[in-house]
């Protein structure tokens, strides 16, 4: 398992159409698997990632998108104690 740790500020986020030079593409924002985007800067700190196609991911599945919409968490997070 690889960690990816980015100090440096995250990018504006105005448009990343063409801007994704990954393999295969990410997702756009507007996809249903939109969150399978890469992660382009991490920030476990402040508990956010900001994907390849301008979606910021909250740690507990929450999502904000590029057009400044919030979806609330929407996925089971790991829970160690549970069972
Ligand atoms: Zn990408």
């Amino acid at each position: 398992m690889r960690t990816i740790k980015i100090e440096t500020p995250p990018p504006v986020m105005t448009h990343h159409c063409g801007g994704c030079t990954h393999q295969p593409v990410c997702p756009s924002a507007a996809a249903a698997d939109r969150e399978a985007a890469r992660i382009v800067a991490l920030h476990p700190e402040q508990g956010w990632s900001l994907l390849c196609n301008g979606l910021v991911q909250f740690d507990d599945t929450g999502v904000i998108l590029p057009d400044g919409r919030a979806v609330g968490p929407h996925r089971p997070t790991d829970s160690p104690s549970r069972g």
